[in-house]
């Protein structure tokens, strides 16, 4: 497994592999790697001839210091996990690397503003949208992996690449989660043995609405208990193209569960396709 820590010994391998005709997968990683990163990395591997995957920890993407001062890091488990997965390269630039001779180039996701993530995390998105330009520029991935357990960020990612013309295609993974129904996320390692149990009631409340005969009044319930445990930002009903909020179920074929809250100090988001 290879190891570049700049873009330009990145860009020379890639250009080798491109050469040999062979096609690049890409899946952009913020490391602590866990079962839902590397069923990405499976993924990439099988649709692929070679898999970047990149461990960087975005600091545009955070709109809270301390949220990025404690992201966990975890890089040399992480490489030897890569390379126990059949990863074949991992970029692990520094913030310099990534952002040297950048151009902003204005992208419009006026769809997500105001709403969920992009209501409560100001910045975060065009964070995402920065960091991705920039190593798509870098890498030109054929496909690129990203998790359905950060929705409103791969339809943020689809209209990047929409708007940005970018050619190689966006692929969504279903969400990996613990035995619990927890969804595994690089945060779950700041959780207390307490809180993680606690946590699974949000897989536990997408499972009544969903099974639900009324489902708005089943989420207001919900509300009601996961506010027992969470400091609750939101669990909403959503169109799962538009994120238009739903008030008639009929009027939507696609409809997702949006959770975020907090838990002792710690942020957790999930989704769900309820129809
Ligand atoms: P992160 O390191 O949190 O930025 O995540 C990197 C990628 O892994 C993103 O596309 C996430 O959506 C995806 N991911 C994170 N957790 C999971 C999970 N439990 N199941 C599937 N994909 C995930």
């Amino acid at each position: 497994m290879l190891i570049c820590h700049h873009k330009t010994e990145l860009r020379t391998q890639l250009s080798k592999l491109r050469s040999k005709g062979m096609s690049i997968g890409f899946v952009p990683t913020m490391g602590a790697l866990h079962e839902g990163h590397f069923s990405l990395v499976k993924r990439a591997l099988k649709e692929n001839d070679a898999v970047v995957c990149s461990i960087f920890v975005n600091p545009t993407q955070f709109n809270e210091a301390s949220d990025f001062e404690n992201y966990p890091n975890t890089v040399e488990l992480d490489k030897e996990k890569l390379q126990e997965t059949g990863c074949q390269i991992v970029y692990i630039p520094s913030v310099e690397d990534v952002y040297e001779n950048e151009e902003i180039k204005p992208l419009d996701i006026s769809f997500i503003e105001g709403k969920m993530e992009g209501k409560h995390r100001p910045g975060h998105f065009e964070g995402v949208v920065r960091v991705l330009n920039q190593f798509f520029k870098i890498i030109e991935p054929d496909k690129s992996y990203f998790g359905l357990k950060d929705y409103q960020q791969f339809l943020v990612v689809k209209e990047l690449s929409i708007q940005m013309n970018l050619g190689g295609e966006i692929v969504g993974c279903e969400t990996v989660r613990e035995d619990s129904g927890l969804a595994k996320s690089s945060r779950n390692l700041r959780l207390s043995e307490e809180d993680r149990s606690k946590a699974a009631i949000i897989f536990q409340s997408f499972q009544s609405i969903k099974n639900a005969e009324d489902k708005l009044s089943s989420v207001l319930k919900s509300k009601q208990k996961i506010g027992q445990e969470f400091d609750l930002e939101y669990l909403d009903l959503r169109d799962g193209e538009t994120l238009q909020e739903v008030s008639n179920l009929d009027a939507h074929q696609h409809i997702r569960a949006f959770f975020a809250g907090k838990i002792g100090n710690v942020r957790l988001i999930d989704n769900f396709r309820i129809k």
